[in-house]
């Protein structure tokens, strides 16, 4: 038995009229669980008419009125996180306890934007020429469009949707087709929460969808998170139709680790930040810089801690799994786990050294699901591909340098600059790192280092093509438009003489 995935329009869920659909599926199991609507161009007009008239309405609603409005979805969300969790692993395949993650780190944004009365106070300057005040006021702009990634079903749209309608605008969520049910999900509580219909939309699709996004004129902007020539591509075809537009790409994350840092403790990071998720995180550590003379021991303590993982079935109990819960799920696709292999073959064949091999690994009982164990790579080299190119599996490569100064040479030749951290008790050398890398986000001794939701998230070079990060006070930025008004009132004890003056107003 299979569900029906829809589209979410004016409040309600809507079948669409284009008749394509898109298998679900279950990635431990393999099994078909539902077929998601794709959007035909008809039917993503029909849905931006409807969230651009409703915006009009929305950007008129007291800052009050929509404050407590998101109070309530925080509540709820808080609420049903279960159950959101469970769709998510059932789509996307990561284990219970990091789907509960991945919502709580974006319900930190709906906490953020539950703050907008202080974040959209404009500034105020009296008599700033004589007689002469000026305010300035942020507008929302309009129609927003969320184009998201496979990755975080509930996360990465909540990046964006709650500061966007904080703010005054109504949003057209456009999930992955991989794990649509999330954003559907979140509709609905929306609509308990009070939300006008038409603010939050789910256009489900394929490029077809995502095309009539960036391409009609009445969505004003477009927050996209996906892989590097899509984010690309987002950017240039949103630019051209004269859209605003942030576009978040891959990443090739490294975790540098010193002589003199807490082995054990690194150790402890580079198989959590390296495999969890199956390392379908942008923020993953996908390389491990060792600066020598420390490879071999760190990479014994690595290879120690990474056979003990569990992979298996993410939406099983402890009991089901012989009293354990699993440590990382499936990849998302039978192709993208091929994929993934098909990058170990390669560095296998590149001479690379393979400490620990995932390609075999497969939870008893679970033969139609698309495994791949954690794998653990020492020697690899800057030239091979499986450095070169975002692998996005639970593969990590270790490289062996021989000073801090080759490390950040590595780091800054990468095309990508998401994330990055440095393992170290040397606080002089930590201090330098943060300056000397050109990546957007560090940790120091902290290996995922997503910033809290009252910073903002972006990456560097081709992880983000656009100007603006992601929530926090760049999402406010991006999702309004700002007014400088100057006004003048007559003082009617002190009437001004008036007069002809053509010259250029000069304020005095
Ligand atoms: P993807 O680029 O394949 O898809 C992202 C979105 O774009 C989806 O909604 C998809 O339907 C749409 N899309 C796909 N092909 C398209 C096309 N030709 N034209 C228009 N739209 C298209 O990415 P994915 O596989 O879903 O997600 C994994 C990628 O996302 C990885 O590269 C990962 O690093 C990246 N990611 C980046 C961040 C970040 O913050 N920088 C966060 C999460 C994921």
């Amino acid at each position: 038995m299979t569900t029906t995935i829809t589209h979410w329009l004016d409040g309600a869920p809507y079948a669409g009229a284009s008749g394509n659909v898109a298998d679900v599926t279950n990635p431990a199991t393999g099994v078909v669980t539902g077929q998601v609507a794709l959007a035909s161009v008809e039917d993503a007009q029909r849905v931006i008419g409807s969230a651009a008239a409703a915006a009009e309405t929305w950007r008129n609603t007291s800052i009050a009125r929509r404050t407590q409005v998101i109070f309530t979805f925080r509540e709820l969300l808080n609420a049903r996180k279960e159950e959101l969790a469970q769709l998510i692993t059932a789509e996307h395949g990561k284990v219970h306890s990091d789907a509960l993650g991945e919502i709580a780190r974006g319900q930190e944004v709906v906490e953020f934007a539950c703050g907008i009365a202080h974040l959209l106070k404009g500034g105020h300057s009296e008599n700033a020429s004589t007689g002469l005040d000026v305010h300035s006021k942020l507008d929302p702009v309009g129609v927003v469009g969320i184009i998201s990634p496979f990755n975080f079903p509930a996360m990465v749209p909540m990046w964006f949707f709650p500061v966007a309608i904080a703010a005054g605008n109504a949003v057209i969520v456009k999930p992955s087709e991989k794990d649509p049910s999330a954003s559907l999900f979140m509709a609905q509580l929306w609509k308990e929460a009070g939300l006008p219909a038409g603010i939050f939309n789910v256009l489900q699709g394929d490029k077809v969808a995502v095309d009539a996004l960036l391409q009609s004129p009445e969505v004003a902007a477009i927050s996209f998170v996906g892989s590097t020539p899509i984010a690309q591509y987002v950017y240039e075809e949103a630019s051209k139709h004269g859209k605003r537009v942030q576009a978040l790409g891959g990443a090739k994350n490294h975790m540098v680790v010193l002589p003199d840092a807490d082995l054990d403790l690194a150790a402890d990071a580079a198989v959590n930040a390296g495999y969890g998720s199956a390392g379908e995180r942008c923020m993953a550590i996908s390389v491990l810089v060792a600066v020598e003379p420390i490879a071999d021991d760190l990479i014994a303590r690595i290879a120690d801690r990474t056979r003990t993982l569990l992979v298996g079935d993410g939406s099983k109990t402890r009991t089901e799994q012989g009293g354990r819960e699993a440590d990382m799920g499936p990849l998302v696709t039978k192709a993208h786990r091929d994929k993934v292999a098909s990058f170990i073959d390669s560095g296998e064949k590149a001479g690379a050294k393979v400490v620990i091999d995932g390609r075999d690994v497969q939870p008893r009982g679970e033969a139609d699901g698309f495994w791949l164990g954690p794998t653990l790579f020492d020697n690899v080299t800057t030239d091979m591909d499986m450095y070169t190119e975002e692998i996005f599996g639970p593969v990590l490569s270790v490289v062996r340098v021989q000073s801090y100064a080759e490390a950040i040479e590595l780091i800054n030749a990468n095309q990508y600059g998401n994330g990055t951290a440095i393992f170290t008790n040397d606080g002089g050398a930590a201090r330098r790192f943060e300056n000397d890398v050109q990546v957007g986000m560090i940790g120091i001794n902290v290996p995922i280092p997503v910033p809290v939701a009252y910073y903002s998230f972006g990456g560097w070079k081709k992880s983000l093509f656009g100007d603006s990060h992601a929530y926090g006070p760049h999402g406010v930025h991006f999702f309004t438009r700002t007014k400088a008004v100057t006004t003048r009132w007559i003082d009617p004890a002190n009437r001004p003489e008036g007069g002809l003056e053509l010259g250029f107003p000069q304020n005095v």
